[in-house]
């Protein structure tokens, strides 16, 4: 049978990253992206929002007044999830680890990109994305070095169906004692492939990505961006550096300025998908700041967006995939030539002025 036979019936993939299925029922969804378009809500127009507490030199809840900044702007989270300052703490109340608690220490940022209101990073210019991209290295570094913080998750939610109402355009970073579930299993995965292969995961997969060039969407010197082979999300994509680099500290000015550049592409692509401010939470994942070296991992980032069919139409995770294993319909080869065919600049931006 050949493989595209194979990708037309049901089957399910192997994530190697997370050591999960998921289950792909292409026969649901193996049709091209039939141009369905509805009108949504325009997105943020104004570059000063008076009630926004991001905007340069307002007030924030907790009482406090942000500077006139002129680029980037980092605080600290008014209403953090976590703090520097818990006692430590262990309890294990049946001696079986049934009622297992652990105190928990860490800090929570708020990166702005942008002193505008009305920007992405789909529409920032390199040079501002690349300020963004200095200070997310700065704070995994500043972060990283106290002595309680073993990771640091830089993240984002967009739109107000990722729970982010507001939209100016900004991120947040959570840097904690303890190495996160998700990154937990990533390194795993990724110590157990160095192990048993002598070579790097992610550098072995783009490598055969950048081959098969079916799952590609776009690339650049220093970055590959596709919809991994094990996608769940019908339009999620990875960003892979191309050479084996641990953490984003380790950058240099040209792949600083790759990673600008294939944001900018990839959050384009999806603003043009379905003509909306397409809504997603992204992160990086990179290696631990728990003061061991890290060679098997490779810094990369998630884009996990709900959207299915249009600006209105969402994926669920329900049922099946609360109770079983996630599932989707179109595949990822389909949805990666979807997103590989659109122009790489924002639409608003390619309307004549
Ligand atoms: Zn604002
Ligand atoms: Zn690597
Ligand atoms: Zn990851």
């Amino acid at each position: 049978m050949t493989i595209e036979k194979l990708y037309a019936e049901p089957h399910r993939r192997f994530n190697p990253l997370t050591g999960e299925w998921v289950l792909v029922s292409p026969h649901r969804g193996q049709r091209p992206w039939d141009g369905q378009m509805e009108a949504t809500d325009a997105p943020a127009c104004v570059g000063y929002d008076p009630n926004c507490y991001l905007c340069p030199g307002n007030q924030r809840a907790g009482g406090a007044h942000n500077p006139n900044y002129g680029s980037t702007f980092v605080f600290t989270n008014d209403f953090a999830a976590l703090k520097p300052d818990v006692r430590p703490m262990t309890q294990d109340e049946s001696g079986r680890g049934l009622l297992l608690s652990e105190s928990e220490a860490g800090t929570c940022k708020v990166v702005c990109f942008s002193p505008r209101h009305d920007l992405t990073l789909a529409r920032m210019t390199i040079p501002e994305i690349v300020r963004v991209v200095d200070a997310w290295a700065e704070q995994y570094a500043e972060l990283g070095s106290l002595p309680y913080v073993d990771y640091v998750q830089i993240f984002e939610n967009r739109g107000e169906i990722m729970g982010c109402s507001n939209p100016h355009p900004h991120c947040q970073i959570w840097a904690n004692q303890t190495i996160p579930n998700e990154p937990r299993k990533e390194q795993k995965s990724q110590r157990d492939y160095a192990e048993k292969h002598d070579a790097c995961l992610l550098c072995d997969y783009v490598q055969l990505e950048m081959k098969a060039a079916m799952r590609m969407v776009v690339e650049n010197a220093h970055f590959a961006a596709l919809v991994p082979f094990w996608a769940v999300w019908p339009f999620e994509v990875l960003l892979v550096l191309k050479s084996h680099t641990g953490d984003i500290v380790s950058l240099d000015s040209g792949m600083r300025e790759g990673l600008a550049d294939i944001f900018k592409q990839v959050t384009a692509r999806y603003d043009n998908l379905f003509q909306t401010s397409f809504p997603y939470s992204m992160g990086f994942h990179q290696a631990p700041t728990d003061g061991g070296a890290h060679p098997e991992w490779h810094l990369h980032a998630h884009f996990y967006p709900p959207l299915l069919r249009s600006a209105t139409i969402r994926k669920f995770m329900v049922g099946y995939e609360m109770l079983a294993s996630p599932q989707r319909d179109i595949t990822p080869e389909v949805a990666a030539v979807t997103l590989r065919n659109l122009a790489g600049i924002h639409y608003a931006d390619l309307k004549p002025r």
